[in-house]
């Protein structure tokens, strides 16, 4: 009998990927393949394993990239070549989501298979837009319904009747196109035209835009907003609450566009602050950090550390390339004891402590200047010293040469690169163009490689509508001297008082 494995068709939420289940979660990270829709958030996919094969099979209304056909096929193909396969579906599979007609497909092959529900665009869509599907009082009852049925035909599945008397919440999907046509339907069928309604799009994720009017008034709402799919209308007594309950799309940055153009393993953080705050972001990043292949040097002066009375750290990226060499001499951080540790950078410090390391000296100012002065100021002798400043090849010579100055040894080695990404016109529209509402520098390469790529592409016309926030004064001088105007530059420079500095900006524009 051919082999066939199991398959998991799993809900992944409408939008924002902290809505899958925790169940789902844990279907996906034992994944030895996974088939992903479009409306299904990708950044999930991060959390399978290294060598999960990822099969995109998107549907976008209109454009449709494989039928459903080839999907089942495709689902039973990947369940006979792998021992575990997860469907991965926008919102719930059971929920106009066509789950059913894949599950009966892998019924007809024998292939076992399970349901996993996520949390269906309506509930989360109107939950995000603070509209409770029912509520006390308002409405006790609520209905699910497609928006794709040609409203106006005969044999229409859908009980326009009943719909046009309740007084429930009505919750339409894929109705965004045919939005006029339902709203004749219901009005033909009893429900007064003074009727809260609502088109949310995007629900869930920090782009949400919502139209908000009556039944008359909506059609003409959703035009001049520029509301269009993915979206859900949402009619009923219960969309007035909004006016009370709405949370999500007024924090401090919502409707706030904000360009990261650090390296991708470094945005992160950044980027978790700014969405914490509402901001819509966009990663753009400008750098790429690649460890040197050969790290001999590092290795010899690792073997013997006690040969140096100090190790300067100049960024999270030199801890981690550092840590790992020394991890892969069989050696941990008790190692390091007889060696001082000194840091800069916004989280070099945190780095170090993860491993167990609370550096000796950590200067006020965190830039290479400011370390050079800690010295001086704590009255840190280094006269005659060995000092391993293991960091990038485009270090500052700023900390070597202030050490030579007060006679100390220093010795830099490089190892890693600094590259800057290719990136297609279109990326760079999508990014650039509108223009976003700011761009976070966090050090003087980001400025200059996002300068030297829009400048590669022709797109110096977009360098004097960027207003820049930048983590410090080193970086904040270059994007000066490169004609960004700056919005933002925090007084201490961190991650936190960069997204803190930014929320600060935007509200001062506002109340101004
Ligand atoms: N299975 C999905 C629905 C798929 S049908 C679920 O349970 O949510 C596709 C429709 O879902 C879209 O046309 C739109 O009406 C709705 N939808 C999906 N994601 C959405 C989102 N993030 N915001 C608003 N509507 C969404």
């Amino acid at each position: 009998m051919k082999h066939r494995g199991k398959v998991s068709l799993v809900g992944a939420g409408p939008g924002d990927p902290g809505l899958i289940s925790v169940y789902g979660m844990d279907c996906l990270s034992r994944a030895d393949a996974v088939v992903y829709d479009y409306l299904s958030n990708d950044e999930l996919l991060c959390h399978c394993k290294p060598d999960c094969k990822c099969i995109y099979v998107g549907k976008q209304a209109g454009r449709h990239a494989y039928s459903q056909d080839q999907i089942n096929e495709i689902l039973v193909r990947e369940a006979f070549e792998n021992q575990y396969v997860v469907r991965l579906k926008g919102g719930d599979p059971f929920v106009f989501g066509r789950g059913g007609e894949e599950a009966m497909a892998l019924l007809g092959k024998g292939i076992k298979f399970e349901i996993v529900p996520g949390v269906t665009a309506a509930v989360a869509g109107l939950a995000y837009a603070g509209i409770p599907l029912t509520h006390r009082g308002v409405s006790s009852e609520a209905s699910l319904i497609t928006g794709h049925e040609t409203a106006g035909k005969q044999d229409s599945d859908i009980n326009w009747e009943l719909l046009g008397r309740s007084t429930g919440t009505l919750t339409f999907y894929m109705g965004v196109r045919n939005l006029p046509k339902i709203v004749d339907r219901l009005t033909a069928h009893g429900r007064p035209g003074d009727t809260p309604t609502a088109v949310i799009q995007w629900g869930t994720l920090n782009h949400q835009k919502t139209a908000q009017g009556t039944l008359q008034s909506i059609v003409e709402k959703c035009a001049s907003e520029g509301i269009s799919s993915p979206a859900i209308i949402v009619v009923g007594k219960v969309v007035a609450l909004r006016e009370q309950l709405r949370w999500f799309d007024n924090r401090p940055l919502s409707g706030r566009r904000v360009v990261v153009t650090r390296s991708r393993d470094s945005a992160s953080s950044l980027s978790r602050e700014l969405k914490r705050r509402g901001a819509a972001v966009v990663e753009f990043p400008t750098i790429e950090i690649i460890p040197f292949e050969d790290l001999g040097e590092l290795r010899a002066a690792i073997s013997r550390v006690g040969d140096y009375a100090w190790i300067v750290f100049t960024s999270k990226h030199s801890v981690r390339i550092f840590m790992s060499e020394l991890a892969n001499q069989g050696k941990d951080s008790r190692w390091l004891s007889g060696v001082m540790i000194a840091s800069i950078g916004s989280e070099t410090a945190k780095r170090l402590g993860e491993r167990g390391i609370i550096p000796d000296l950590i200067p006020e100012r965190q830039t290479s200047e400011g370390l050079l002065e800690a010295f001086t100021s704590a009255n840190i002798g280094v006269d005659g010293m060995r000092v391993l400043i293991p960091g990038s090849e485009l270090s500052r010579g700023v900390v070597f040469e202030g050490l030579s100055k007060k006679g100390a040894q220093p010795h830099m080695i490089p190892i890693y690169a600094n590259r800057t990404p290719e990136y297609t016109a279109d990326q760079i529209d999508e990014a650039f163009s509108g223009p976003p509402d700011i761009v976070t520098f966090t050090s003087s390469s980001t400025v200059k490689n996002t300068l030297s790529i829009l400048r590669a592409h022709g797109r110096e016309d977009l360098i004097p509508r960027l207003g820049g926030a930048c983590i410090g004064p080193v970086t904040a001088a270059t994007a000066a001297r490169e004609g960004i105007t700056i919005c933002v530059e925090p007084t201490r420079p961190s991650i936190h008082e960069l997204a803190d500095s930014i929320e600060q900006f935007f509200l001062r524009k506002e109340s101004s």
